[in-house]
């Protein structure tokens, strides 16, 4: 069977390796029909130090498929029904797997695509607890996009940050893939939502998904206009998953006592933050990852009633690399998906 591997920093070769054995008790085996590319696998090719890892390893870290075969003793899965599956391999025995809040897993055994080998094959077995049925009516395409970027968003929004209808919310880098679930997310709620973009294209693609207020990011201070649009209040929420220079700017567009929640560092890790204006001002900041089984689920349940994700391309497993450089370069708008 085929299986992309990543061989050394930023060289990947399709393979042919063995297809796995039946599945075992309490497995289900699945065929891969969709990779949809995330920042991690970006991180992956291009080669994390602190990372521990093997290469090769297969990539690919957010899925849908179908079930091949099931193991014995699952009840739930049969042959043909459509799937996701959780992101990273967990425990499933500690107090954070048994509540299905697996992100905070005592002994994860690492992400799938990035410590482990991941989806990009074309048949894996997995225990079936990691496995979620894909509602009727959504496409494995689409269903691709629940894994990780739907369910980061419901993570970050609604268990972290605790959005309410009504608030007003910045959303950093509306046209990448989580940012523009963001902004349908905060939407469908009623909120108030100001987005941060980098060319004039991707501002009419975002105000396209709902957003109220638009900011080239390039041309303008993102900051001082946030601040303007709330008459110098302030936003009750920042999504972040940007960081580096504009994390300041970040909470600087925080009203007294906002949230900022983040999920990524795509400019940088390391930062420094005035303790007098964090306690004075009295933010509260998340750090959030991954998702829960409930999130994922939820976010199914969005897409199944109409919150489809947005799609930027789609390509060939032969094409994989290609999707990755249009995520490197952020021409991206919406989510890259790999097809099998
Ligand atoms: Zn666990």
């Amino acid at each position: 069977m085929r299986a992309l591997r990543l061989v050394a920093d930023r060289k990947l070769e399709l393979a042919d390796i063995s297809p796995p054995p039946p599945p075992g008790e309490g497995e289900v085996q699945i065929r891969i029909k969709a990779v949809a590319l995330t920042h991690l696998d970006l991180w992956g090719f291009r080669g994390m130090a602190f990372a521990k890892r093997q290469l090769p390893l297969v990539v690919g870290a957010e899925a849908s498929g179908e079930i091949a075969e099931a193991g014995k003793g699952v009840t739930g899965f049969k042959p043909g029904d459509k799937v996701v599956m959780y992101g990273a391999m967990t425990c499933g025995r500690c107090a954070a797997c048994r509540e299905g809040r697996d992100n905070l897993c005592e002994n994860v055994g690492g992400i799938m695509g990035f410590h482990i080998d991941g989806f990009a094959r074309d048949l894996i077995n997995l225990p079936a607890r990691l496995v979620i049925t894909v509602p009727a009516g959504v496409s494995l395409r689409d269903a691709a996009c629940a894994p990780i970027a739907f369910g980061t968003v419901e993570h970050m929004l609604f268990d972290n940050a605790k959005l309410k209808p009504g608030e007003t919310i910045l959303v950093h880098a509306g046209g990448s893939g989580i940012g523009s679930v963001a902004i349908k997310m905060a939407k469908a709620l009623g909120c108030t939502v100001i987005t941060t973009v980098g060319d004039d294209t991707k501002a009419e693609k975002a105000k396209a998904l709902g957003a109220d207020h638009v900011i080239n990011y390039k041309t303008e201070r993102f900051e001082g206009v946030t601040r303007k649009l709330t008459a110098k209040k302030g936003v009750d929420v920042v999504f972040e998953h940007v960081g580096g220079e504009g994390f300041n700017g970040s909470l600087l567009c925080l009203k007294r006592g906002g949230r900022l929640v983040t999920c990524g560092s795509t400019a940088g890790p390391i930062v420094t933050i005035n303790l007098m204006q964090l306690f004075q001002q009295q933010y509260k900041i998340f750090g959030s990852f991954g998702a829960s089984m409930r999130n994922i689920r939820d976010s199914l349940s969005k897409i199944a009633a109409g919150m489809a994700p947005i799609i930027d391309t789609e390509v060939e497993l032969t094409e994989f690399e290609r999707g990755l450089n249009r995520l490197e370069s952020r021409q991206v708008f919406g989510k890259v998906i790999v097809n099998f």
